[in-house]
């Protein structure tokens, strides 16, 4: 299976590249004159620099939107990495076969998503890497003739970062907003801190026209965010889940709406723990 037959690459935007693991996730790249910008590095599954490296800048910086396995899979291939303070040292551990088989490959494997065809479960494993420096809200990262202009958005991790490129108004979201299950259960999620981005974002809106996700279609109007809004707002007040669902063995409250759903911490509860002892 050559690199192409798994990543799906397309210039979505004038120097933006998806950089797409199809039902898995979506990386982006940016382009500037001197440098290029890639805003999560995947699953991991295959060597994602070599797959966008007839792309690439002679300087490239990595970004993470946050330190999630399929953010960060391919991290370890790049040298100079941002991401959040707060989220630095989670990025460091070795993730190994057994931990992504239980946390990812069997429950994606029963959905019957698909996989590269030569994939070796038992050999998947993520090393870790180090991040080279933090990115923090307001920070400008100037790739030359363009600029990323960071924007701190917790919610559904402590510590997530989003992305607004100036050239093209346009928001790469990471998992804080997409068309499909919004995470906001787990340990570290916070339901007050995603009203709270999602309001922020909401002030922001006339600076970025399209938002480019981590997950689901893309790419999505700004709109999409009053919608969310209104929904977590509902949740915070109390509204009846549709579902009770069992996640990672901890139960959650599940919505679904017309095109996206919500996964919620259940009252008293402290949410999913996906990774243990990190
Ligand atoms: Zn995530």
């Amino acid at each position: 299976m050559s690199l192409s037959d798994w990543y799906k690459i397309d210039e979505v935007e004038d120097g933006i590249f998806v950089v797409e693991e199809p039902y898995h996730v979506q990386s982006f790249l940016i382009n500037g004159q001197t440098h290029s910008a890639l805003i999560d590095t995947g699953t991991g599954f295959r060597n994602i620099r070599e797959a966008i490296k007839h792309l690439l800048r002679d300087d490239v910086i990595v970004l993470n939107t946050h330190w999630h396995f399929d953010h960060v899979g391919g991290n370890v291939l790049f040298d100079n990495i941002g991401i959040s303070k707060s989220e630095a040292h989670l990025i460091e551990y070795d993730l190994s076969s057994d931990v992504l088989m239980d946390i990812y490959v069997k429950p994606f494997m029963e959905l019957e998503i698909p996989f590269p065809d030569d994939f070796i479960p038992e050999a998947y494993e993520i090393k870790g890497s180090k991040a080279s420096f933090h990115v923090k809200e307001g920070d400008k990262i100037d790739l030359g003739g363009r600029t990323l202009d960071a924007v701190s958005l917790p919610g559904h991790s402590h510590g997530s970062m989003a992305f607004i490129d100036s050239n093209t108004r346009s928001l790469i979201a990471g998992d804080f907003i997409y068309k499909d299950e919004l995470y906001a259960h787990l340990e570290d999620s916070d339901l007050d801190e995603y009203i709270d981005s999602l309001i922020k974002l909401k002030q922001k809106q006339d600076a970025f026209k399209n938002i480019y996700p981590a997950h689901g279609e893309y790419p999505i109007q700004n709109s999409f965010i009053d919608r969310v809004l209104k929904e977590f707002q509902k949740i915070k007040s109390g509204a009846a889940p549709d579902r009770v669902i069992e996640n990672f063995g901890e139960r959650a409250h599940f919505y679904q709406f017309d095109d996206f759903s919500i996964f919620s911490k259940m009252p008293g509860y402290k949410g999913v723990k996906l990774i243990d002892n990190i």
